[in-house]
């Protein structure tokens, strides 16, 4: 074992602070990550308050890393010391399972390990990305070809990026369909740059009026303001796909209006409180459907990291040191950032 630095919550009522926990030495599968940057999702601040009533303390956070590997594993053959790599959401999963033979290790009917908070259906802690180094088996380690200077914003890719990519791909979104993404953050803002860099029309839908430029400026060909039921109106059974990103509870029927035959909505974003039941004949009369996703196998996450690599796509991103990590929380809770926090690593001492 080895004490590793790291910033986390011994409590759901204790504001994040240093503390340090043990890593294990590397395995002969093992990769171990000096990690440079890591994100900061709202699932952070769900599981250190413990507000989903799971979580393993101490909390250490983090599912948006990306790093330099220090050393290897003698069976790794993947990776070797020096190379820029990502973590996600997942360090580990069953291996054998339905799900984890097709690459869809996010769905393993045994339940993947979450890169934080330990195994889905419970089991050792795990500890995540607010901190100075991860050991993680070569399997989960994906390769980053961005350029130096794009790493920090690289960081969220790991899990708003493939969270978005993983369902519009799912969907066939490219060229000739029309794609709504509802919500401009974390998520939505990823949604609006995969779906036009794939060629789609992309149309943003935001409550908020002055979000009209960034979204344009982000890919958007069009943004409504899905208060506005004019608005809305003009787009009535047109849309091939919505993916929307809202993680508060809505009412879905005026989305699946905008469906065309055999559409789909799609949600990623997790309320607290149920949405309330939509319309059936909304669904009936057009064959319409509603779906969920879940991030992204990992096979599928290194095709996301390629095909930003190769469109030049990143996060936008403001820069913290890891001390400022509190405050963050607090202003991630108003909306307050455009769009994804990004904690320098190299501020932990
Ligand atoms: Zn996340
Ligand atoms: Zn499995």
């Amino acid at each position: 074992m080895t004490q590793t630095r790291a910033y986390g919550a011994t409590s759901a009522s204790e504001p994040l602070a240093p503390l340090n926990i043990e890593r294990r030495e590397p395995g002969p599968r093992d990769v171990k990550i000096d990690i440079l940057y890591c994100g900061v999702c709202h699932s952070d601040l769900h599981t250190a308050r413990n507000e989903w009533q799971n979580t393993l303390y101490p909390s250490v956070p983090g599912h948006e890393i990306v790093g330099t590997v220090t050393a290897v594993g003698a069976q790794v053959t993947q990776f070797k010391p020096g190379d820029t790599v990502g973590v996600g959401c997942m360090v580990d999963s069953c291996q054998h399972c339905a799900s984890c033979a097709e690459g869809e290790e996010q769905y393993c009917e045994n339940g993947f390990t979450g890169t934080y908070n330990g195994p889905m259906f419970g089991g050792e802690n795990t500890w995540g990305g607010y901190s100075e180094n991860i050991v993680v088996d070569e399997k989960f380690v994906l390769r980053v070809n961005h350029n130096a200077e794009q790493l920090a914003a690289v960081a969220p890719l790991l899990c708003a990026g493939i969270t978005t990519y993983s369902p519009l791909r799912h969907w066939n979104v490219g060229p000739g369909k029309k794609v709504g993404i509802v919500g401009l953050g974390g998520l939505g803002h990823m949604g609006v740059k995969l779906a036009h860099a794939m060629g789609a029309h992309v149309v943003l839908f935001t409550t908020s009026p002055g979000k009209q430029e960034d979204a344009k400026r982000l890919g958007a060909d069009e943004v409504v303001v899905s208060k506005d039921q004019a608005q809305m109106a003009q787009h009535t059974a047109s849309f091939d796909f919505i993916l929307s990103t809202v993680a508060a509870s809505h009412n879905l029927d005026p989305f699946l209006a905008l469906l065309k035959r055999d559409g789909t909505l799609c949600l990623v974003g997790a309320p607290e409180h149920p949405h309330p039941s939509p319309t059936v004949f909304n669904l009936i009369l057009k064959r319409r459907q509603i779906a969920g996703s879940l991030i992204g196998g990992i096979r599928e996450t290194q095709e996301m990291l390629d095909f930003c690599a190769k469109h030049g796509i990143v996060s936008d991103i403001e820069m913290i040191p890891i001390k400022d990590i509190n405050q963050a929380y607090e202003r991630m809770l108003k909306g307050d950032v455009k769009y994804r926090f990004v904690i320098d690593m190299a501020t932990l001492d």
